[in-house]
């Protein structure tokens, strides 16, 4: 059964054997995304079944990879949910476009770390450049360029850029003393009812509390009420609190709602606090000029994020993460130890993204998305977006003409949510029928406290075959 017999001699992979092995991966995964259909979407598999068909102890003697291919195939395949599936509609996509993947197999095959620019300079250049390019295709203002005060950073997910983001504001809203023990507890922070939780979780890590963290109404469409917001700032700050930071979304995650930015941005200014957009899902829009409006307003922002491994054809992790200027986010985050001193650091003329930040160690991410922009070019990515929102416009146009269904907030670029005309449990039921037979995957959010169904068209190989299905499988369940 085995053919790889572990010696003083061969205890690693020959480059011939990597070649055919490599190859024959290669081959596994374009077949998988050729069969990827055949699967239910949603995983079928029962807590810990995928464990107990796992050996109990790892092997004391090396394996051949046909068997671990073997078991790929028998035991991890079925405990798979299949993102990469065209009648994926749940939560946000992920895309997952075969130059990105060839990008991440060269990132890993170079096994760069690259922490500081002297650990390899090319990982930090292409990712500075890639960046630049970013703004420019998506019409950011140009004071996120690294020609000026500030620039942009590849982080692994948009969590952790809001949380990067938090610890600038706070470090700038105290004057660099942010770690000093009790000079934090009169920071206030502000978001919408809607926000990601991955702000209040950033507010728990930084030790603001969540306490602190100030939830502001939205309008009927979800959009943050900016008046409501300057007159809790006006609020907190006569009770003697300090505002430090606002997060406004550009594309909510439940519904894709979009905050009113440059109203939000001007009292920020005006108060002089942090503000940070977040637009994760919604970003990737502006590579079409028809969409570069949604960026209005942020000429006032501080810092802004979006994960081109949403929507631009960049598998996950990816995250862009911009700030106007760099001071506050690298005094907050850099410390310098002996071991990493070298003379380029000191000549003050290279970015070290490990300041950037949370951990020390970075691997060569900027070359998934150079080899995506590189293979698509803008007029490759402006269509790949077109289609999502045109299938997108088809789904909307079945629900309107169906009688089971109604759209339960204003549908926009990719999502739509929607709900049946009966109540929550008559909801509730439809989708965990469809989700269990497996030739769809959507999930659900809640809306006023209404139940509603999510439908995000994000995958490369969706058609409008797929969309038509869709609604037919959804039409089939509401009436059982
Ligand atoms: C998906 C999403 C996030 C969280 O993204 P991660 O990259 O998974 O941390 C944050 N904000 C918005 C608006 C999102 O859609």
């Amino acid at each position: 059964m085995k053919n790889k017999t572990p010696s003083a001699t061969d205890l690693h992979m020959t480059p011939e054997e990597f070649r055919r092995q490599g190859y024959q991966i290669i081959d596994w995964i374009a077949d998988y995304w050729g069969r990827v259909e055949e699967f239910p979407v949603l995983s079928q598999v029962a807590p810990n079944e995928v464990r107990s068909r796992l050996p109990p102890s790892p092997p004391s003697v090396g394996e051949s990879l046909e068997d671990v291919v073997k078991d790929l195939e028998n035991i991890i395949l079925p405990g798979l949910t299949h993102w990469q599936s065209p009648n994926f509609f749940a939560y946000f996509p992920t895309s997952c476009s075969a130059p990105s993947v060839l990008g991440e197999l060269l990132c890993a095959g170079l096994g760069v770390q690259g922490m500081l620019w002297v650990t390899s300079p090319a990982c930090t250049e292409l990712e500075t450049h890639v960046l630049d390019w970013l703004v420019e295709m998506l019409d950011l203002p140009d004071k996120f360029k690294s020609t000026g005060t500030g620039g942009g950073v590849l982080q692994d997910y948009a969590s952790s850029a809001t949380l990067c983001a938090l610890l600038a504001a706070r470090e700038r809203a105290t004057e660099g003393r942010s770690n000093r023990a009790g000079y934090q507890d009169k920071l206030v922070a502000y978001c919408s009812t809607q926000t990601h939780s991955s702000i209040e979780k950033a507010v728990r890590i930084t030790g603001l509390g969540s306490e602190n963290l100030r939830l502001i109404n939205v309008n009927d469409n979800f959009a943050m009420l900016p008046d409501a917001l300057a007159a809790q700032i006006a609020k907190d700050r006569q009770d003697g609190l300090v505002p430090c930071f606002v997060c406004a979304t550009i594309g909510t995650t439940s519904s894709l709602a979009v905050d009113p930015v440059s109203e939000i941005g001007r009292t920020c200014q005006r108060e002089g606090v942090w503000l940070h957009v977040d637009a994760a899902m919604a970003g990737s829009a502006a590579v079409c000029p028809e969409y570069q409006y949604l960026h209005q307003g942020l000429e006032h922002a501080d810092s802004y994020c979006f994960n081109p491994h949403k929507w631009l054809l960049v598998n996950h992790d990816c995250d862009c993460f911009y700030v106007a200027d760099k001071t506050a986010l690298t005094n907050a985050l850099s410390i310098l130890p002996e071991y990493l001193k070298n003379v380029a650091t000191e000549t003050g003329d290279v970015i070290d993204y490990r300041d950037w930040q949370i951990p020390l160690g970075r691997r060569f991410r900027s070359l998934k998305l150079w080899l995506t922009i590189r293979y698509y070019g803008i007029e490759g990515l402006q269509k790949h977006i077109r289609k999502h929102v045109s299938l997108t416009k088809l789904f909307v146009d079945l629900i309107e003409e169906s009688n089971s269904f109604e759209l339960a907030a204003p549908p926009f670029l990719n999502l739509v949510c929607f709900r049946h005309k009966g109540d929550n449990q008559t909801n509730e039921r439809i989708l965990d029928k469809v989700n269990q037979e497996g030739q769809i995957y959507l999930t659900h959010t809640k809306l006023n406290g209404r139940y509603v169904l999510r439908f995000c068209i994000g995958q490369i190989r969706t058609e409008e075959h797929h969309v038509r299905r869709a609604v037919d499988i959804l039409e089939e369940a509401a009436r059982c």
